[in-house]
């Protein structure tokens, strides 16, 4: 604790101004000057983690490499800097509580009153503690806005950890909204001033203050909310919007927070070692003047709110870029579908798409409906990527269109009462009782055949991804399957699971079990979305091959 560098950044005014985007940009530039920082998430909320959330309520569950359903901030955290994040980088209120009664329960606090502050407080401490552990710098990002009843304990624990570190040791963020109004054609900066207030009044002075605006900030507004809020002005940072999320770091660079930051907590400046905005501003460059387009549909269940498929919409973006191409998403509701095929219902659903996502997803809405858009896929050798519940169900299509096993179904669809479950429960998900954090998740490592697409793809025998499901491909319909032309041609390395599925006499159609999408970079796109892409613009020039 005594070496560590703490970042606390918070929010005001209004949900959804991007702090995970501000606190992965800050550590990118951070990383970029040599300094070796990690995060940490922090999420009000009671639920112990994601897991048991509904994406269209939360947003994606991100899933790290050791398994931990957390909050898809940390996805921005690894995408921003190619840092890997663990169980230790995100905690919620629920787990916090759930772990303080543990310890009553044990006798830990004997003879005492078990209470918010200090116990609470004491434990969110540990915990943050135990994250920057090794660590040069934390960025600790505090989920909620500040008012929130739900933060406050949280808020506590930083206030009274910014008193117990050194002074130059810990660091205050606050981002805050700088509205434009239209009709007097002004930025408004007194909902910062009451923000910070309310700052203030937990006993928390921000060191720094960054301004979410539609417009510049110029140096007088700056001044205006430097007098209010008692920050320099040089550390009130515009965070101007922005077209393109990876544009951000340059943005803050110009704005020099990583040498305010680093001023602020002691850090030597090295100048030789400047942030790598560089390899940003390329991908901006691609982004603004793109070679061409591809459009690609993404059939899924919880399309209303699009943060449920963050990191997936992220991967495809790395795709297309790293062939400079502009990307379209057509998202498609798999339940326009559930009780109509016909072909031209799917034709125009597709507008015109050059190829096919299916990604994962839980419960039986919406699966009759992705099996019919999977059949138009593979009849009309569109490219195709199934992703977790997408390979899944691309094998129940091919069990009932090809092998005519009509009943074919997953033990998913509560109403099916057939034999045929082609999709089961794994073996020792059979005895497992909760659904908080009981699927088989994380890393595990596939070993792929030789001669498959698949094995081009990765220019890789041996992969490792995450994966976040209960059930899989059942062994015995794998050798009809492969009769047919649908192989498997990855297993689990260890355990022999079905990983990879793709077709034969299909330019490109390929399944997954695991999550691909959360291991994607936007500097170095993940194999599979990039080959995606391509396959794709191949569809749109009318490339593929014939067979
Ligand atoms: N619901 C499916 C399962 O549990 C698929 C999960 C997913 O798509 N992540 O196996």
């Amino acid at each position: 604790m005594k070496d560590s560098k703490y970042i606390f950044i918070t929010g005001g005014v209004i949900s959804s101004l991007g702090k995970g985007i501000a606190a992965a940009s800050i550590g990118s530039l951070l990383k970029n000057r040599g300094i070796d920082v990690t995060f940490l998430k922090i999420d009000p909320y009671i639920n112990v983690d994601p897991g048991t959330l509904n994406p269209l309520q939360h947003g994606e569950v991100f899933v790290t490499d050791d398994g931990s359903e957390t909050d898809l901030d940390l996805g921005h955290y690894e995408r921003f800097t190619g840092i890997t994040t663990s169980y230790k980088s995100n905690f919620t209120a629920g787990k916090i509580y759930e772990e303080v009664i543990k310890k009553e329960r044990r006798g830990d606090y004997l003879g005492e009153t078990v209470q918010v502050i200090p116990h609470i407080t004491n434990h969110i401490k540990e915990r943050i503690i135990v994250a920057a552990k090794d660590h040069e710098a934390i960025i600790v990002e505090v989920g909620g806005t500040v008012g929130d009843i739900e933060s406050l304990p949280f808020l506590e624990a930083i206030r009274q950890l910014g008193h117990d570190l050194m002074p130059d040791q810990a660091v205050f963020i606050h981002l805050t909204l700088i509205p434009f109004i239209p009709s007097v054609e002004e930025l408004k900066t007194k909902p910062t001033q009451h923000s910070v207030n309310k700052l203030r009044e937990i006993g928390i002075q921000p060191d720094i203050i960054m301004c979410r605006t539609s417009c510049h900030l110029d140096n007088d507004i700056k001044k205006k909310i430097s007098l209010f809020t008692n920050v320099a002005t040089e550390s009130v940072i515009e965070a101007k919007d922005v077209d393109f999320i990876y544009a951000c770091p340059i943005q803050f660079a110009k704005e020099k927070i990583d040498e305010i930051i680093m001023k602020r907590l002691n850090i030597d400046i090295d100048h030789s070692k400047q942030d790598n905005a560089k390899a940003w501003k390329k991908l901006v460059d691609v982004y603004r003047n793109p070679q061409d387009k591809v459009k690609i549909a993404l059939i899924g269940k919880y399309i209303e709110i699009k943060d449920s498929y963050k990191s997936l919409i992220e991967a495809l973006h790395h795709g297309a870029l790293a062939n400079n191409l502009a990307l379209e998403i057509e998202f498609i509701s798999a339940e326009i579908l559930d009780s109509q095929k016909d072909n031209s219902t799917i034709k125009n659903a597709l507008k015109g798409a050059n190829a096919m996502l299916i990604p994962g997803g839980f419960g039986e809405r919406g699966f009759e409906g992705m099996i019919n858009f999977i059949s138009y896929a593979r009849v009309n050798r569109l490219p195709f990527l199934g992703i977790c519940l997408g390979m899944q169900m691309a094998a129940i299509e091919f069990a009932r269109n090809v092998l005519n096993i009509h009943d074919a179904a997953s033990t998913e669809m509560v109403n099916s009462k057939t034999t045929n479950r082609v999709i089961d429960f794994m073996e020792d998900q059979k005895k497992i009782a909760g659904l908080g954090g009981t699927m088989r998740l994380g890393k595990f490592t596939t070993t792929i055949d030789s001669d498959s697409l698949v094995h081009r793809v990765y220019g890789e025998k041996i992969i490792h991804e995450r994966h976040r499901h209960r059930l899989e491909l059942d062994a015995k319909y794998i050798t009809k399957l492969a009769h047919k032309g649908l192989k498997v041609v990855g297993y689990d390395t260890k355990t022999n699971l079905p990983e990879i599925i793709e077709l034969t006499n299909h330019p490109w159609f390929i399944g997954v079990q695991f999550h691909p999408e959360f291991k994607s970079n936007p500097l170095k796109a993940h194999p599979l979305f990039n080959d995606l892409i391509k396959m794709a613009y191949k569809q749109k020039k009318g490339e593929l091959p014939k067979n």
